[in-house]
């Protein structure tokens, strides 16, 4: 648990028990009488086609947790509802959910289903989008904002007005000035009126990875000077009531409340002005950024962490709109904020399995193997092994290191000449492992190879380095006796994970048990319910993982599967980049026909039929192969 500091960037959802397996306690702090759910019964569970509905589900698998999102939404709604209390603010908190973060049908629904009863709504950032917002807010709250951010044409404005006439509480939010005509004309030709915002440029810039949408000259919005023109133009057209919303996003991760309260202060000021010259304004919205804290440091100047609480984030945003606009007597406006990495971060654990590692032994060596390796060696390459047994001799650790460098470059040349057989160039790379082993430099780092895809799974790690909690979920009251890292199934040296939270370059990991892959080692990544599952490729046609919803429930296990999805099959995967699996079946059907002539034929199409249908990556713990298959 302290290894993984579990506690520091779990609690209160994901702990450690006595059997050394991870919990889950998806109420959070709230219910800790709740019975904890133990992750490895989970994914045994979900392994069983009993309790799948017949469904057969292969790793790499996603836990999601409603009950989290629930606690989640909750535990902001009510930062919020006590920060509004106990500073005398006179308006109240609505927030959105920014679909972007995880669009899910699933976890869209739940948000809406969770936050309908205080008028939790959604943010749009684009068509597809929008239509699922509108889709999924028809069964919530009348009253749920509905925020349409993001680059906008007459076809994307359209659908947003038709919303607003389906009596869902649609706000236009200009991210670019240009877009004002559009909505201005479209809301006249179809007799709808809009309600209009716009996203402010602010000058508070923060200064992480996530700060480049931030700034001057940061990439969205609309400076002061345009915001003054949106003010004229309505204003010409009668629409000046239309104006009634400001928005603001400062980027993901803001790193601390001191930033925050700067932000929210020079929007809260704009947002007075906007009073001043006559717009009905009600809304601020203060966009995303509300922090995880990966590693669990609370740290304010790292990109994996911020140093405040939910509470406090809620009671920064509170005060500042508060100070402001008493400041400029203006009334208190809602205060809306578009958190999507603070909600979903949590609900989704994806567990994949370490197939094997690369456990470099190093060769014991007998003084007969030392004597035959010595006579072995090319003539050349003696002064190399003289120098380095000298050095030996003298206790020059780096000078026999060196030596042994150069024994083997000599030896790399000699076998590319071909002169020397590949076994004496085995006895060599040998050797110097034993060497370096001997003088206390051997690389003690190995290589765990997981079932799994960089690329598909953890695209943050690979685009821009964001770390995850990782660790494996069962184990953890035995001491890890190795390091690791986690190389994926791709064939690509960016398919790696070397880098985890706390700075580490390597993960305490336990010896594999078991041979052929028998092992059945789970590792875990959390908190990546947010942006992985749509910034995720298709890298070497490795697809999406199965997933499984899992509840609280009072049975002997205290968790129930509620929803369980397979990941996408070989066939799915070759579908996405225009194969056709049906015709490519058929002509590899012909071909059977016209090379087999014996009973072994429809063996092999039933092999290959199957190939098609199960997932893309490596059937763990079973000699599967084509023909067994299709048994
Ligand atoms: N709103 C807007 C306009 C965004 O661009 C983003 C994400 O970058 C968000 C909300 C969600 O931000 P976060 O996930 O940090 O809460």
């Amino acid at each position: 648990n302290a290894l993984y500091k579990v506690d520091a960037w779990g609690a209160p959802y994901f702990s450690v028990n006595a059997s050394g397996n991870v919990t889950v306690r998806p109420h959070g702090a709230r219910t800790m009488d709740h019975q904890e759910i133990d992750l490895l019964k989970v994914v045994k569970k979900a392994s069983d086609s009993k309790s799948t509905g017949g469904l057969d589900l292969r790793l790499p698998l996603i836990i999601r947790f409603p009950d989290i999102l629930k606690d989640r939404l909750e535990c902001l709604q009510s930062a919020f509802n006590y920060a509004v209390k106990s500073q005398g603010y006179s308006s109240h908190y609505q927030g959105v959910y920014p679909v972007k973060s995880n669009q899910d049908r699933f976890v869209v629904e739940d948000i809406v289903k969770f936050g309908s009863s205080f008028r939790f709504g959604l943010e749009a950032g684009s068509k597809p989008e929008l239509l699922m917002a509108m889709s999924c807010l028809c069964k919530g709250s009348s009253e749920s904002l509905l925020i349409c951010n993001g680059f906008k044409d007459a076809e994307y404005i359209s659908l947003a007005l038709i919303a607003r006439k389906l009596s869902l509480n649609t706000v236009i939010v200009l991210e670019q000035e240009e877009e004002l005509d559009s909505v201005i004309d479209i809301s006249i030709k179809l007799g709808i009126r809009p309600v209009v915002g716009v996203r402010a440029k602010l000058r508070t810039k923060h200064s992480g990875h996530f700060g480049a949408t931030s700034g001057e000259k940061g990439k969205f919005g609309l400076t002061t000077t345009q915001i003054i023109r949106v003010v004229k133009k309505l204003k010409q057209c009668g629409m000046l009531d239309c104006f009634q919303l400001l928005h603001f996003h400062i980027g993901s991760q803001i790193p601390s409340t001191s930033l925050l309260a700067d932000g929210v202060g020079e929007a809260a000021q704009i947002y007075s002005e906007l009073v001043r010259l006559g717009a009905s304004m009600k809304v601020i919205d203060i966009g995303g950024g509300l922090g995880i804290d990966y590693d669990g440091s609370k740290s304010t100047n790292s990109d994996v962490s911020v140093g405040y609480t939910i509470e406090e984030y809620a009671m920064a945003v509170v005060q500042a709109v508060k100070f402001v606009c008493d400041r400029n007597s203006v009334k208190h406006p809602i205060i809306c904020s578009e958190s999507g990495r603070a909600i979903v971060s949590h609900h989704s654990i994806l567990i994949f399995e370490a197939v094997s590692s690369s456990n470099y032994t190093v060769p014991t060596m007998s003084s007969y193997d030392v004597h035959h390796f010595i006579e072995r060696l090319p003539e050349d390459a003696h002064s190399d092994y003289h120098n380095l047994s000298q050095s030996a001799v003298r206790g020059e650790y780096d000078a026999c290191l060196a030596y042994a460098d150069q024994l083997k470059q000599t030896c790399v040349e000699k076998f590319k000449d071909g002169s020397m057989d590949i076994e004496q160039l085995a006895a060599i790379d040998g050797f110097c492992e034993l060497v370096a082993k001997a003088v206390g430099v051997s690389n003690p780092v190995s290589t765990y190879h997981v079932n799994l895809s960089v690329f598909t799974s953890v695209p943050d790690f690979w685009g821009i380095g964001q770390l995850f909690p990782i660790l494996p979920i069962h184990r953890l009251s035995e001491c890890p006796s190795k390091k690791g890292i986690l190389s994926d199934l791709t064939c690509d040296s960016d398919g790696k994970i070397d880098k985890f939270i706390g700075g580490e370059s390597s993960l305490p990991l336990h010896e594999l048990e078991g041979d052929n892959g028998m092992n059945n080692y789970y590792l875990g990544m959390f908190l990546g319910g947010a942006y992985q599952e749509a910034m995720g490729g298709l890298h070497n046609l490795f697809g999406g993982p199965s997933v499984i919803r899992v509840s609280q429930s009072d049975g002997p296990f205290g968790f129930a599967v509620t929803r369980a999805v397979p990941g996408s099959s070989c066939s799915d995967v070759l579908r996405s980049m225009n194969h056709e699996p049906e015709m490519m079946f058929e002509t590899l059907k012909h071909r059977i026909e016209e090379y087999v002539h014996d009973e072994g034929g429809s063996m092999i199409a039933g092999g290959i039929a199957q190939s098609f249908h199960n997932m893309p990556y490596l059937t763990v713990g079973s000699s599967c192969c084509l023909t067994a298959a299709s048994g």
